[in-house]
């Protein structure tokens, strides 16, 4: 006998419901909803198929009322209401910028506030959702890296943006009227707030169901998370998730990148490339997103552009030069437009992609590195920053 601990996997263990009020059905895994419905009393045999039943109807049809779940019996469908609901977060506010971007300010529980962006273009709508409330890393020019308050987001509330955007989209498909193959929501990108490989189990789970053929229903392909450089997680996110990867790289030294993401001090720029040479191979994905903010005299130098170069040789790469986008009381400046041409030239004769981010929505500050939760006031001082950038 060993006295190592007893380990449960409670996705199959115990069969039984949480106590305390329904069970939300949005954001369980498959395996879950199965386990979820056995313990409501369906039997074994039908499990199966009332999982895809019910499946289909939360993430095919976006029907949020058991009741309108017609190809069910009414005592089904009663058992289902007993036990369970399909909530989303509550929007409290949503705002539309000049420029088309919405922002949507969502309640989760405990009263915790996170930000999602919809960013239309022209053939397509990218949705950046957000995977922690706050941020516990601190990266010296982003806005949600100030605020102090921060708990995971569940699959759940992950799942849960990707729905509250195609409700206010008007995106569901309508029973009884043809297939409309545009996509309003075509591409996630885990770019809002939070460490999203911090979360990884319960963003794991919301991808796999943001990605399930019978729902939403978007390719891994059309899913792009971004990391600051957890770099443990790395591998297991090429193999558990197999979406895109953007790597917020932002500098070409250690000394420039240890005050930039502070991440960095405990893994570098070079374990973090090491980690990136086998993603593409480990995910079946072609390339990997450098992001680089740019930032006026801190890491837009011609220097800059050549060491980056030589930095990601040999990964398949595409470099997204991101203009950086000024909160209040932010220590850093937006670099001249043509100094991120000139950078961007750089790289792009180097033989990669090197397109500059148009800022979108900034009127609304719904720009990347601008969220933060309109309640959260505990603002730190510009000096607090400065300090802690390294200034
Ligand atoms: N935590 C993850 C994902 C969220 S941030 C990460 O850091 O990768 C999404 C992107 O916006 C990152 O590349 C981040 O570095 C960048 N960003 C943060 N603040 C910014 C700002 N003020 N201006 C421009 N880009 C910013
Ligand atoms: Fe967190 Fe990303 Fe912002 Fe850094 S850039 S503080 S990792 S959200």
């Amino acid at each position: 006998m060993t006295n190592a601990p007893i380990t449960q996997d409670v996705l199959t263990l115990p069969r039984k419901l949480p106590e305390g009020g329904p069970l939300n059905l949005v954001g369980l895994t498959r395996d879950q909803l199965r386990d979820a419905l056995i313990a409501a009393g369906t039997p074994d045999k039908q499990a199966k198929m009332r999982v895809g039943q019910v499946w289909q109807w939360i993430y095919h049809w976006g029907v949020r009322d058991f009741a309108d779940m017609t190809n069910l019996g009414k005592d089904y469908r009663a058992l289902l209401a007993e036990h369970f609901t399909i909530a989303v977060p509550e929007v409290v506010t949503r705002q539309v910028s000049a420029d088309g971007t919405r922002k949507y300010l969502l309640r989760i529980a405990g009263g915790h506030e996170v930000e999602t962006v919809y960013i239309p273009e022209e053939n397509r709508g990218t949705l950046c959702i957000s995977s922690q409330v706050g941020c516990t890393l601190t990266c010296s020019f982003c806005h949600t890296g100030t605020q102090k308050l921060v708990r995971n987001l569940t699959a759940a509330e992950i799942v849960g943006q990707v729905m509250v955007a195609r409700d206010d989209l008007g995106e569901w498909p309508k029973p009884g009227e043809p297939k409309d193959e545009t996509r309003l929501v075509s591409n996630v990108v885990l770019m809002g707030m939070g460490e999203p490989l911090y979360n990884f189990d319960n963003v794991r789970d919301a991808m796999k169901v943001v990605m399930d053929g019978e729902g939403i229903s978007l390719s891994r392909r059309r899913i792009t998370l971004s990391t600051s450089g957890v770099v443990p997680e790395i591998a297991r996110a090429a193999e558990e998730i197999g979406c895109l990867l953007a790597v917020s790289f932002h500098a070409t030294t250690d000394a420039v990148r240890d005050t930039l993401v502070p991440i960095n001090k405990r893994w570098n720029i070079e374990t973090l490339l090491n980690a990136l040479r086998e993603y593409p191979r480990l995910s079946n994905s072609e390339r990997i997103t450098f992001e680089y903010v740019m930032l006026k005299g801190v890491n837009d130098s011609d220097a800059d552009a050549k060491r980056l170069v030589k930095l990601i040789a040999g990964i398949p790469a595409k470099i997204n030069l991101i203009p950086f986008n000024e909160w209040p009381g932010s220590p850093y400046q937006r670099s001249d437009w043509e100094r991120i041409e000139a950078f961007a030239d750089i790289i792009y004769k180097a033989g990669y992609a090197s397109p500059i981010r148009t800022p979108r929505g900034e009127d609304i500050m719904a720009a990347c590195g601008q969220l933060k939760s309109a309640t959260e006031r505990a603002r730190k001082s510009r000096a607090a920053i400065e300090a802690e950038a390294g200034m």
